[in-house]
């Protein structure tokens, strides 16, 4: 009983949340995210709201300013933000990359930067770990941070730096000890917070254009100074600290991804009992009707293994398996159902007017990122069902 009445509460505060997130998002209608997807622009107005509303500080304790929430309620508000037809990758990161923060950095860097973030007066949402010679071989990356007495000094190179334009602090992982130097591979690597308004000219920027609007980068660094105050944690531990993040992240794009696929399930419906061709409905056919209703079933099944593994991560329980396998799923039945809803909308799929060709893009991605899919299968073959490491 006692559980249940707990259950009660919990249920009707995530619905003031979902409702609340709804109420921002309407600001931000279609037309606003299409015409900036068509400028390749950064939704600065909608990232702004969000902040302001406190949202975005969800994950950050309540000490250091935030909200205190648990990843469950942090992912129903990705959810409802990529279920209204935006896009939380302008923003998701903001909620997660201080993880490594909170749970890996000192007292003294936690109250010089957590409460600031909380208050949405330094955005950390630009996270330097992809290389172009390492790509999903993390270990094998190159840029190097030297210590030279109280500072380090940080060379190399990375891509896919999204929101780099739009951030204040960035999550560097680079390389403090040598590949060939090491027993375990997995040490070596070290996590800095760069404060990009000191970095100058030592970091050169060169903006990707890519299928999505990602405000996404290249990047060059060039004899980089960062106090030695900035590396968080211990040195060499960095792979570890990033690892920690990931099912956090894994979680919030699996809501992200069930999001998109409400949302293009949605549209398919509306769309269906709408258009009539020979006379009726084209919604009567069972060839545009099953399709969908296909993909409905499939996202509604990854979204209870989403709360599964929410639900496991904020009782501290592993949830590597069922993070993995929420990610998994969910942005396969958002492709899924992307699918759907493009060959539902004939011709007009494909018109940018109807918003469904920006949201299939932009649900693609997450076939592919933050994780490729494949490097998920990867983990649950060996980590979960013991089978040889294949990568
Ligand atoms: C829009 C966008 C934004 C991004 N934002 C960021 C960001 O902010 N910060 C950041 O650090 N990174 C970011 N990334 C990078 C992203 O995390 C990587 O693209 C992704 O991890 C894959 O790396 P890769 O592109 O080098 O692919 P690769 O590692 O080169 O892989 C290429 C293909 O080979 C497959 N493959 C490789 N090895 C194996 C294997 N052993 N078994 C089976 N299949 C294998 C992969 O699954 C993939 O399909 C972003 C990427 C994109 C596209």
């Amino acid at each position: 009983m006692a559980v249940a009445v707990r259950d009660d509460v919990q249920h009707e505060q995530q619905e003031a949340i979902r409702a609340a997130v709804r109420d921002v998002c309407k600001d931000y209608p279609d037309a606003y995210w299409r015409e900036l997807d068509q400028r390749q622009e950064y939704p600065e107005a909608f990232v702004r709201a969000l902040t302001e509303a406190g949202w975005l500080a969800a994950l950050i304790p309540e000490q250091y300013g935030g909200a205190g929430l648990g990843i469950t309620e942090a992912s129903i508000i990705l959810e409802e933000i990529n279920r209204s037809g935006a896009n939380s990758a302008a923003c998701h990161a903001q909620m997660y990359i201080m993880g490594a923060l909170l749970k890996h950095g000192n007292e003294e860097q936690k109250q010089r930067y957590l409460p600031k973030i909380a208050a949405g007066e330094l955005r950390l949402q630009a996270f330097g770990v992809t290389e172009p010679n390492a790509g999903s071989e993390t270990t094998r990356i190159q840029t190097t941070a030297v210590r030279q007495a109280d500072r380090y000094v940080i060379n190399g190179q990375k891509v896919w730096t999204s929101r780099f334009k739009q951030s204040d602090l960035m999550l560097l992982l680079a390389r403090t000890t040598p590949y060939d130097d090491l027993t375990d591979k997995t040490r070596g690597l070290s996590v800095f917070l760069v404060d990009l308004r000191e970095a100058g000219a030592a970091i050169e920027s060169r903006p990707i254009d890519a299928m999505v609007n990602h405000s996404t980068n290249e990047l060059f660094i060039n004899d980089l100074v960062v106090p030695a105050e900035n590396l968080i944690g211990e040195e060499g531990m960095g792979f570890r600290y990033i690892i920690d993040g990931w099912n956090a992240e894994r979680i919030l794009i699996a809501a992200e991804s069930v999001g998109d696929g409400r949302w293009f399930v949605d549209r398919a419906v509306k769309y269906a009992n709408e258009r009539v061709v020979f006379g009726r409905p084209i919604g009567a056919n069972q060839g545009v009707q099953f399709p969908i209703a296909q993909a409905y079933a499939h996202v509604e099944a990854a979204d209870l293994v989403r709360y599964k593994a929410a639900a496991r991560f904020d009782s501290g329980q592993k949830c590597g398996a069922e993070a993995n396998m929420a990610k998994l799923l969910a942005s396969e039945a958002a492709w899924e159902a992307a699918n759907a809803c493009m060959t539902v909308h004939g011709g007009y799929g494909l018109a940018t007017e109807y918003d469904v060709e920006r949201k299939f893009r932009e649900a693609r991605l997450y076939i592919v990122a933050p994780i490729n899919n494949n490097l998920v299968l990867g983990y649950l073959g060996q980590h979960v069902l013991g089978m040889p490491k294949s990568y």
